[in-house]
């Protein structure tokens, strides 16, 4: 098999898996109790707090452990505008994940106003957008740092700058980027920022949210006092220990990951260019490495899909299908791609473990489908 939908989630760091192990097997103590005995859960949260601030250059108190990205996305945005009444504003854009999208349509139902930000071809948000979107009334701004589907990263910095001029909060949804690119929360001057454990070889089911010191968020869980009676519920102990080691691995070999991505990239797009396939390349040049968002004049993702995983090669699709028609994605009808692209279009998303030999396998495989071999 060839594995190449690293975007949908990644395989779990074999260090990070043993370092799990105790957690679960011998020190399986409630982390909250008095006694000796769940002194090693205590540490190792402190010690995994630490870990993970150092990675992103935040405090480690800064850091709240939940349930992955969709947690940290619908508690930043829902437990920032819920201190506000109901002529406030939240500003995002329109290719954002779903977990930003439907809490954005939940605060909608809440009373809340909603601006979706439109993006340029190449899925940027540009500084001249949010300056026309944002008013005296917008509370929070959320962007995500990079697109899912289509890699694209935004000039988050600029933005950051633009919504605190107008007083507003900023969050990042940073669940494809934290672990695959340098993050910097403080050089970027955000408030908050998202990400989750499966996306970077870490467990699933496991992510936090990072919140600048005297940021105003509510607390979204409500129960115990875990989390500094933030976030509530008994910590997943052994999934914050693989999430820790699994991002202080990526992290350590993140330049030369990169540089490994960058060359498989370059390979691909030569080797298809040579075959001379009809294909387009979606996204911004400045994008997450290894997200390759391919779309094929004429043909449908999911038909390219179905092929390819015959062939046993797993990428996902840009458009999603129900039984009757093939749906072009929210995030390609925002880049404004024509629907002869858009419904063929598929996302190969490369990681690490990836090959040259996965990339000629790929590309002989695409070859073979789109030339009607196979
Ligand atoms: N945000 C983005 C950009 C994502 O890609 C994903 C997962 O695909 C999520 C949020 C949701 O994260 P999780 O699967 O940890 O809930």
């Amino acid at each position: 098999m060839v594995y190449a939908d690293n975007a949908a989630t990644t395989k779990l760091d074999i260090e990070a898996f043993e370092a799990m192990k105790p957690y679960l097997l011998e020190q399986y103590s409630n982390a909250s109790q008095p006694y000796s005995f769940a002194r090693s859960a205590k540490k190792a949260l402190k010690q995994a707090r630490e870990t993970i601030a150092a990675c992103i250059n935040a405090d480690p108190e800064e850091i709240f452990f939940t349930s992955g990205g969709t947690e940290s996305d619908n508690w930043a945005v829902k437990g920032v505008m819920d201190a506000w009444d109901g002529n406030s504003t939240f500003l995002t854009s329109q290719i954002e994940h779903h977990a930003i999208l439907h809490t954005a349509s939940a605060v909608e139902r809440m009373g809340f106003t909603v601006g979706l930000m439109p993006v340029s071809e190449k899925g940027v948000v540009s500084p001249e957008t949010i300056e026309e979107y944002i008013t005296e009334n917008t509370k929070l701004v959320s962007v995500m740092f990079a697109n899912n589907e289509i890699g694209t990263i935004q000039p988050i910095k600029e933005l950051v700058k633009i919504a605190h001029d107008k007083g507003a909060i900023f969050h990042t949804d940073a669940v494809q980027a934290v672990g695959h690119v340098p993050i910097d929360v403080k050089e970027l001057g955000i408030d908050m920022l998202s990400a989750s454990a499966h996306k970077f070889n870490g467990p699933k089911g496991v992510g936090f949210l990072w919140v600048k010191k005297g940021t105003p968020l509510k607390s979204y869980m409500d129960g115990g006092a875990q989390e500094r009676g933030a976030r509530a519920g008994t910590e997943n102990i052994a999934g914050i220990v693989g999430m820790a080691i699994s991002l202080k691995n990526n992290c350590n070999i993140m330049e030369s990951t990169i540089a490994h991505l960058r060359r498989l990239e370059k390979i691909l797009l030569e080797e298809l260019r040579k075959k001379n396939i009809d294909f387009i390349r979606n996204g911004s040049d400045f994008r997450i490495p290894g997200n390759m968002s391919l779309s094929f004049k004429g043909f449908e993702g999911e038909v390219l899909l179905h092929r390819l995983d015959l062939k046993g090669i797993c990428v996902s699709t840009g458009s999603a299908c129900d039984s009757q028609n093939t749906q072009i994605s929210h995030v390609l009808k925002a880049i404004n791609l024509s629907e002869g692209y858009a419904l063929g279009t598929i996302r190969i998303s490369l990681g690490k473990d990836n090959s040259e030999h996965d990339i000629y396998q790929i590309v002989d495989a695409i070859e073979s489908i789109v030339s009607r071999r196979a």
